[in-house]
């Protein structure tokens, strides 16, 4: 399949997520995570009206971006952030969606010339295997670094357990987007925190009716290389 094939795929299938929801398709940004493909898939997916690209190591972000330079996309940095890896991931990405400890914050605030826009990553499952604060700890993470200037808290990020439990993705998307609320309900200057990413491939409809303002796809867009 073309990517734009899957593009076109895609949306009809986040336009009936968001009917069935009562959403409007506009508060949903579709990133395409270009981290199993080369720069042709990438650039399709551009030419396909995608206009944000996602990657989830330092390299691939500065390959991407260096080969749309001049394309008018947004540039998401989506995997574990390294804390010697901040500079050069500062330099190219517009959003961060793994702040998930206060020694990246720290990192982030020394090394960042204007505030960054960030995602706080959530463990919203448990599962040991993933990178994210409790939901517990997330509040009071994201108190904790209330003076930093350079910091922005945009919104909460998650991945969800690789299940077909239906009921159980419902359950962690939703959980993400109660603890949003309570985040943006606070008021805080440094963190506005309207923003939901999640949803990948195999559960981005589901996210979509559970308030994902940007889902995250790769297999399902520009599919997977080598
Ligand atoms: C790889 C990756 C995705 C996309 O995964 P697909 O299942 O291929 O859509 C989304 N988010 C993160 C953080 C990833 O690492």
């Amino acid at each position: 399949m073309s990517v734009k094939d899957n593009a076109q795929t895609i949306i009809k299938n986040i336009e009936e997520a968001c009917a069935k929801s009562g959403r409007s398709v506009s508060e949903v940004k579709i990133i395409a995570v270009t981290k199993y493909v080369g720069v042709e898939r990438a650039k399709e997916a551009v030419e396909a009206g995608i206009a944000h690209i996602g990657e989830n190591r330092p390299e691939g972000l500065i390959e991407k971006s260096e080969a749309l330079v001049h394309a008018n996309i947004t540039r998401h940095f989506i995997g574990t952030l390294q804390s010697r890896k901040v500079k050069d991931v500062l330099l190219y990405a517009d959003f961060i969606h793994s702040l998930d400890r206060l020694s990246l914050a720290k990192e982030i605030e020394k090394r960042a010339e204007r505030p960054v826009n960030c995602f706080v990553q959530v463990n919203v499952s448990g599962e040991t295997s993933k990178h994210g604060l409790s939901i517990e700890d997330t509040l009071p993470f994201i108190e904790s670094i209330k003076d930093f200037s350079k910091i922005r808290v945009v919104g909460l990020m998650t991945m969800a357990p690789q299940t077909d439990d239906h009921e159980l993705l419902h359950s962690v998307f939703r959980k993400l987007k109660q603890l949003q609320l309570t985040v943006a309900g606070k008021g805080w200057h440094h963190a506005p925190c309207h923003e939901l990413s999640m949803g990948m491939s195999g559960d981005y409809q589901i996210a979509v009716e559970e308030g994902a303002t940007y889902v995250r796809i790769g297999t399902a867009l520009v599919g997977k290389e080598g």
